[in-house]
């Protein structure tokens, strides 16, 4: 099913939508866009090229706190939370980050133990992914095409959302998404003409380049090992790296995570909240002893672990190559130019 609605009545969409649920959805800020609970559907503004943080948090929460307790009292007295969620509408999402999630699912929802948080999340929300505009320049820090991933890949999403002039198409590609299209009577029918524009968008999105090399996953997996005692070549990739984690932060696939109790007056909160391998004292152990003192070591850990660890123990790159740990860092450290470094060492 396709429908379509006018740019300029997108609020009317997301009123709609919050009568539903939660919305969230892209919203400016001072000089980037992110990801927000919607209050005001007039808030919601597609004028971005992608958000500054990824929209994991829809799922992945910076802080979440699982469990308050009274210190000296059992546990049996401790209260649990319980996500009593409504149904949640991500909305806008782009291509390459609607296929992180797939990637974290493998974490949260699929391998080991599953965490019920995310599973809930993920189960009450639905993913309005929205294609990058081909129109426009590609951003010189992408390289999603390297990953697979193209700039109008419906994949993943359960409506996708192409721009048409002063117009946006919404495609159903999922039943969920079908359901709810169905549902949404505010937008209107689209015509012949619509349905050829978005099959000719989604072609044209192959053709929409951003950095490509040609990266096989086991064969940089095996590379990337075998450069692993190579301390000159990951001093020299970190030489100017400042440990200040912006870039582990807005990764969509980043997803370490620290265990944390507050207490205060004898009440406390047990809470994960969102930690770094860039981090001096991630690998700081009770001893004093950490690992990884040195930059090059933590640098190393970050690639490695996307472009190497995690093909052996999960078969896929950890990557998607929205190019957003580039464009953060302040010293313009690239992931991308390291792989190509790795490749060539
Ligand atoms: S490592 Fe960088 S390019 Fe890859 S998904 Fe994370 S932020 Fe995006
Ligand atoms: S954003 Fe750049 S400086 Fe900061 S930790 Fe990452 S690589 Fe280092």
């Amino acid at each position: 099913m396709l429908k379509k609605t006018a740019i300029e009545n997108i609020s009317q969409l997301a009123a709609v939508l919050m009568e539903k649920g939660t919305l969230l959805a892209p919203v400016k800020e001072v000089s980037c866009h992110n990801f927000a609970e919607i209050s005001d559907p007039q808030k919601v503004d597609l004028k971005f090229y992608n958000t500054l943080m990824s929209p994991k948090s829809a799922f992945f929460p910076h802080r979440e706190d699982f469990v308050k307790y009274k210190v000296g009292k059992p546990l049996s007295e401790a209260e649990h939370t319980i996500l009593n969620l409504k149904p949640a509408f991500l909305f806008g999402v782009r291509p390459c980050d609607v296929k992180s999630f797939e990637i974290m699912d493998i974490h949260f929802n699929a391998a080991g133990i599953i965490d019920p948080y995310w599973r809930a999340r993920r189960e009450a929300t639905t993913i309005f992914g929205y294609a990058y505009d081909i129109n426009q320049p590609v951003d010189s820090a992408d390289f999603y095409n390297t990953l697979g991933i193209y700039a109008a890949d419906p994949e993943g999403s359960d409506i996708f959302m192409v721009k048409k002039d002063k117009e946006l198409l919404l495609k159903s590609i999922t039943p969920k998404g079908e359901k709810l299209l169905a549902e949404l009577s505010a937008l209107e029918k689209a015509s012949s003409g619509d349905e050829k524009y978005y099959e000719d968008y989604i072609k044209k999105g192959k053709d929409y380049k951003t950095r490509f090399t040609c990266v096989d996953s086991e064969v940089i997996a095996k590379k990337i090992e075998s450069i692993f005692d190579n301390t000159d070549f990951w001093t020299k990739m970190s030489a100017a790296c400042l440990s200040c984690g912006i870039c582990t932060f807005s990764c969509p696939n980043c997803y370490c995570f620290d265990i944390c109790d507050d207490t205060l007056f004898g009440k406390g909160t047990r809470s994960r909240v969102w930690d770094a391998c860039m981090f001096t004292d991630f690998t700081l152990e009770a001893s004093g002893h950490n690992p990884r003192t040195q930059v090059y070591q933590r640098l190393r850990q970050k690639v490695s672990h996307k472009y190497s660890y995690h093909v052996r123990k999960y078969g896929v790159i950890s990557c998607v190559g929205c190019g957003r740990c580039t464009r953060q860092c302040p010293v313009n450290i690239d992931i991308y130019s390291i792989i190509e470094a790795a490749l060539k060492a």
